[in-house]
């Protein structure tokens, strides 16, 4: 497998990958992934991007949660 922009050699690496859906952000450093050892463009795999999508869907539910939570009372964490 070959690099699409400038041919070079692509070997299982790590890269970072950010992801904005709805107001959040994700940034992920060190995601396994094909890497051009030429000029660094990164592949994900679908496995790794599923991955991603699930915790960006738990990260919504759980901010989702926290919108509709009214704080009834005061938690203080000694
Ligand atoms: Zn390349």
């Amino acid at each position: 497998m070959k690099c699409i922009y400038c041919q070079g050699t692509i070997e299982r690496n790590f890269a970072p990958f950010h992801i904005s859906r709805k107001g959040c952000h994700l940034t992920l450093n060190e995601v396994p992934a094909w890497v051009c050892g030429q000029c660094g463009e990164a592949y994900f795999e679908e496995k790794e991007v599923e991955l991603i999508q699930d915790m960006i869907r738990i990260i919504q539910e759980h901010s989702d949660r926290m919108k509709t939570d009214t704080p009834t009372q005061h938690v203080q964490f000694a």
